[in-house]
């Protein structure tokens, strides 16, 4: 027996003495990795042509940040206003007020008109580009309430990655030692919902958890069997996607019996090369599993739509 196994199993206790309460976004490697993600999952998924287009607003996503001015960082009384209040630091509804924010969705939408995508989404696009302020700003504030219309979603997919590139920008700027809990399933920067929670496997906090936001991609730590809806440790179970050949499932539903909601959960302690919103998209048979229960998905992802 080596000595290493004596030692207590960190995913067993969570990795909660080593690991950060918050790991900040840094934009100009996310987008950029998350687009590669796409792009290998479209070479051997049944979904390629959606994942590709994906792959495509995401590079575009990365595009804007490596060429937007800097933004204008939150002001740092309202950080510590918000943190006495134990309140996210971004106010989300300001935000989609700025000039800056309204720039970021215009060239979006300039530069995403140049990538093939499926007929339907060209016409949402046409569709946005050709909205005036009042109906960009309705959107934007569905975007920001992570909630969207049915009959719209496809429309509201170009809003809302406008709306990450600068939230995570935004939420780069922050200090994440500042940072504090806000409440169960809300982002701590931004007040965003999570879109899953991935068990990371960062030397020095393996087997920590932490749920991701699927506006400013600030990543918080939680505990390892909690509900992300209600916050509920007691009724938690697991459900996932038969794998080939009996290895256990790299992504799972973790379920809450106090709510009956689940929500996604991505070991990228066993696969490194998970990323959360891509490969939320692409286990889309997990969603489709989890719609024949009596479960709710908790998690938000604008991505996810149309099927
Ligand atoms: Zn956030
Ligand atoms: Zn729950």
């Amino acid at each position: 027996m080596s000595v290493s196994s004596l030692q207590p199993d960190p995913s067993m206790i969570g990795g909660i003495s080593k690991a950060l309460f918050a790991l900040m976004p840094n934009p100009a490697r996310l987008f950029k990795e998350r687009a590669t993600r796409f792009e290998v999952l479209a070479e051997t998924s049944n979904l390629a042509p959606y994942l590709k287009f994906l792959a495509g607003i995401v590079r575009v996503q990365a595009d804007l940040v490596a060429e937007l001015p800097p933004v204008q960082p939150v002001d740092a009384e309202q950080v510590a206003r918000a943190r006495d209040g134990a309140m996210p630091p971004i106010d989300r509804s300001a935000m989609i007020q700025s000039d800056e924010y309204r720039k970021t969705v215009q060239l979006f939408l300039d530069r995403v008109q140049d990538l093939e995508m499926p007929a339907a989404a060209a016409e949402a696009l046409e569709a946005v580009r050709a909205a005036d302020d009042e109906t960009l700003a309705w959107m934007a504030g569905n975007v920001i309430g992570d909630t969207l219309p049915v009959e719209s979603l496809a429309h509201h997919l170009f809003v809302a990655a406008a709306t990450q590139v600068h939230a995570a920008r935004l939420a780069a700027l922050l200090d994440g030692n500042a940072l504090v809990p806000v409440s169960v399933g809300v982002c701590p920067s931004c007040g965003g919902k999570p879109a899953g929670s991935m068990v990371i496997g960062v030397q020095g906090a393996e087997g920590a958890r932490y749920a991701c936001c699927s506006c400013c991609a600030t990543m918080w730590n939680e505990v390892r069997v909690k509900c992300l809806a209600c916050g509920s440790t007691k009724g938690i179970g697991y459900r996932s996607v038969e794998v080939d050949g009996g290895e256990e499932a790299v992504i799972k539903a973790e379920i809450c019996d106090s709510c009956n909601s689940w929500s996604k959960l991505l070991y990228q302690n066993k696969n490194p090369t998970l990323e959360m919103i891509a490969d939320d998209v692409a286990s889309l048979g997990l969603d489709l599993l989890m719609k024949e229960t009596d479960y709710r998905r908790a998690g938000f992802d604008p991505f996810l739509i149309g099927y």
